[in-house]
């Protein structure tokens, strides 16, 4: 959009995946940077929940911040011990359950659990219950405590368009759909085939094998502000409201996302009914109080509504075997785990068995 750049859908790009070092040319995608942590709304005021080893500068923030008890900060910092070195192959041979009651038996407060872990891991995984596998949110715990939360300075597009840069222009053809297989062929939505002699199959699993994924969903909304509201670079978490899991300022992370003199908006929500106009009107009035603003400074920008966002990863999840047929794979994040790495582990598993 003129302007703006709009992810479809609130993303971040965690610098410690271990394939993502391996693939990507990280200095290319000049990285912007969120504040370690996040800041939770709650009885009408913001809190801190730092993360006090990599953001020293902010420790007296998170020790007294009234959300977490002590007992539930020392947990913290001992998950994040436990968890440094959980990572692609550790899913397997971990015990699963929900995370709901991995962080019950961890021994966190409800309270905390549901003033931190719901809203920030809620958004991670879209949905609210925490019923997404406890080895995701290993994974995903692990690679936001050790590395850091960045989007590239021109939008996650960035990223897919670096390794499509990497190949050369005719071994790609985009904007074309596979309608049917027929034996050794892929027939195209304009009616032409394109023959294969292995195929992998990357899209959607449920368009060959119907309801073998469960997904989650979301809705983001972009709204810009007449003018710039903070510099804030924290992830914006709403426990207490029925609508709104996050808000971020992604301007205030990269300014590429919008003009110099505005603040635009991202708003996540998860799992709600109301029409788009209803939701625009009641998202509007909640921002103008909560970030006390005048609501004629706010206007809506877009709205991407993603049905198929992420499969639903619960407990067991991982043991799947999903086998190839006679004549194809299958790839993509359904192989593995739902992120960017595990995109990019689902490509390389696949592209090793067939070249071994
Ligand atoms: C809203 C949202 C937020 C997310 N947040 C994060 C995050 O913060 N960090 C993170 O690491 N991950 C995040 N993810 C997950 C991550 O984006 C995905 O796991 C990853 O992009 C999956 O890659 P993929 O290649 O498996 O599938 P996709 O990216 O879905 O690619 C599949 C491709 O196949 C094409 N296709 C489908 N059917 C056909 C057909 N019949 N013919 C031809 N082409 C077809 C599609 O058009 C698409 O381009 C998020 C995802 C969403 C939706």
């Amino acid at each position: 959009m003129d302007g703006f750049i709009l992810d479809k859908g609130f993303q971040v790009y965690l610098t410690d995946y271990s394939l993502g070092k391996k693939f990507l040319n990280y200095s290319n995608l000049n990285f912007c940077f969120f504040k370690p942590g996040a800041k939770i709304y709650k009885n009408s005021n913001f809190y801190h929940i730092s993360d006090p080893l990599k953001n020293p500068q902010e420790l007296h923030k998170t020790l007294f911040s009234p959300l977490a008890s002590f007992s539930d900060k020392l947990k913290i910092l001992y998950l994040k011990n436990l968890l440094s070195k959980f990572d692609n192959d550790d899913f397997l041979n971990d015990k699963d359950m929900s995370t709901k009651e991995y962080l019950k038996k961890f021994g966190f407060s409800l309270k905390f659990i549901n003033d931190f872990f719901v809203p920030f891991f809620g958004g991670v995984f879209l949905e609210n219950e925490l019923t997404t596998s406890s080895s995701f949110f290993k994974f995903v715990f692990s690679k936001f405590s050790k590395g850091s939360v960045v989007i590239p300075k021109k939008g996650m597009q960035e990223i897919p368009n670096q390794l499509y840069n990497n190949i050369s222009e005719e071994k790609v053809i985009l904007n074309t759909k596979v309608v049917s297989l027929d034996n050794n062929k892929a027939i195209i939505n304009d009616g032409t085939f394109i023959e294969f002699k292995k195929l992998v199959l990357a899209g959607d699993i449920n368009d060959v094998n119907p309801r073998m994924i469960k997904y989650n969903s979301v809705k983001c909304f972009y709204f810009v502000c007449d003018e710039k509201i903070s510099n804030d670079k924290y992830i914006h978490l709403f426990p207490e409201d029925d609508l709104i899991n996050n808000v971020v300022f992604i301007n205030n992370i990269s300014p590429s996302y919008a003009p110099n003199d505005v603040s635009l908006l991202s708003i996540s929500l998860i799992g709600n009914f109301l029409k788009t106009e209803n939701l625009i009107k009641i998202i509007q009035n909640k921002i103008s109080k909560i970030y006390r603003i005048n609501l004629n400074k706010i206007h809506f920008l877009k709205k991407y509504q993603i049905d198929k966002a992420l499969p639903h990863q619960s407990k067991g999840y991982y043991e799947r075997n999903i086998k190839p047929s006679r004549d194809y794979f299958f790839s993509g994040d359904h192989t593995t785990h739902s992120s960017i790495e595990g995109a990019m582990l689902s490509g390389k598993r696949i592209a090793d068995r067939l070249i071994n």
